[in-house]
């Protein structure tokens, strides 16, 4: 028997699906959320745990394999841990993931390995303690480093690291940020600032380019692109010419666009699918789902919905327009 696939209209297999459980965070990043959480929606709009194990569990049955837990801050929501062995319990999935401000990660890593999580992805956007509170709004340097070393401790690897290169804030540290995934072994990633943010301070101004993020690290560490093929990774990916431990990722969305690959979608915390980041539309499962709808209604719906998958961004076009959702609604 062939595996299932879900393909959208352009023949991209859909096999990552990212959940957000919360638009909630406690951090304040100055592209992401400036200005503070948008009102809150009614809690019955939100999914259930029930419910996003059930979704989830049709998602793998058409063919998804990566899922990946995400916000707002996941860690937010009330015992997530039991949401991470309810999914971990799903036949199919070969990589369950979380993506944290790892605010109080340090204290819970070993409840979510042993409940099953795969591996984590920690966002930090610089090393020196005045930068990472401009850029986050918060002064838990401290804590989230701790949070990266509890991971690593209980296995919840292999880590990424995040860290959103903004011109004028952290440009001058990714050679920094990449001695620190050599001493520490594990992925630094470099990421393209997009226009998600809630502010809309987004400028191109801003964008420090994935070449000058590559050359910037080259400076001090000479990088060597790694082998084999990219796939659907969001990430082109390097090791150190040396030898050295530690992995070096630069998404860049915005300068070398990546879209022909992708195969993401996205269920948000009050169960709308969105086929893109820059999705102008959603879809409703959580209606599908709540009218009652059967499993086969529900899978007919989703891979109708599939078929709506945009082909691209139009961030370099003039006639681009910012979505009305920002990343920490969305589900980065
Ligand atoms: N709160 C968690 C965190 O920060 O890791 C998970 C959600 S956050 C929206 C997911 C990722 O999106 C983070 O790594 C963050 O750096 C990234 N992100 C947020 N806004 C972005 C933007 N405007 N451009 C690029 N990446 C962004
Ligand atoms: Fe919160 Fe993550 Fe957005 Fe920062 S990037 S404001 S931690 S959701
Ligand atoms: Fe996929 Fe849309 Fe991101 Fe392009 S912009 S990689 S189509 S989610």
């Amino acid at each position: 028997m062939t595996a299932p696939v879900l393909k959208d209209s352009y023949g991209r297999a859909i096999r990552d699906l990212r959940v957000s459980v919360t638009d909630r965070c406690n951090f304040r990043c100055f592209y992401c959320l400036p200005h503070g959480e948008p009102p809150a929606a009614p809690k019955e709009l939100m999914l259930t745990y029930e419910e996003i194990e059930y979704l989830v569990s049709i998602f793998v049955s058409l063919g998804i394999e990566k899922v990946r837990l995400t916000g707002g801050e996941p860690m937010l929501r009330r015992d997530i841990e039991t949401l991470v062995a309810k999914l971990a319990q799903i036949p199919g999935i070969t990589d369950l993931a979380l993506t944290t401000n790892a605010f109080n990660l340090h204290e819970r890593a070993a409840g979510l390995k042993a409940a099953g999580l795969d591996r984590v992805t920690i966002s930090l956007d610089s090393l020196k303690p005045e930068v990472f509170k401009q850029m986050t709004g918060v002064d838990v340097l401290d804590r989230v480093l701790a949070g990266i070393h509890a991971a690593q401790r209980v296995g919840l690897t292999p880590i990424k690291i995040n860290a959103v290169i903004v011109r004028g804030h952290n440009e001058d540290e990714v050679a920094d940020m990449a001695a620190f995934a050599r001493e520490h072994d594990i992925t630094m990633r470099f990421i393209e600032y997009m226009p998600l943010d809630s502010g809309h301070g987004w400028s191109r101004e801003q964008v420090v380019s994935g070449a000058e993020i590559r050359q910037g690290v080259n400076e001090r560490f000479l990088l060597v692109a790694k082998g084999g093929e990219r796939g659907s990774d969001t990430s082109t990916r390097y090791r150190f010419a040396d030898g050295a431990p530690g992995e070096i990722g630069i998404i860049a969305p915005v300068t070398e666009p990546f879209c022909g690959a992708c195969s993401r979608i996205r269920l948000t915390a009050d169960g709308q699918i969105r086929t893109c980041l820059f999705s102008k539309v959603e879809h409703s499962l959580r209606d599908v789902l709540r009218s009652g709808a059967t499993r086969s209604e529900i899978i007919a719906y989703i891979e109708g919905v599939m078929l709506k998958k945009e082909p691209r961004h139009y961030i370099n076009e003039t006639f681009f327009e910012q979505p009305a959702r920002t990343m920490s609604l969305i589900g980065g």
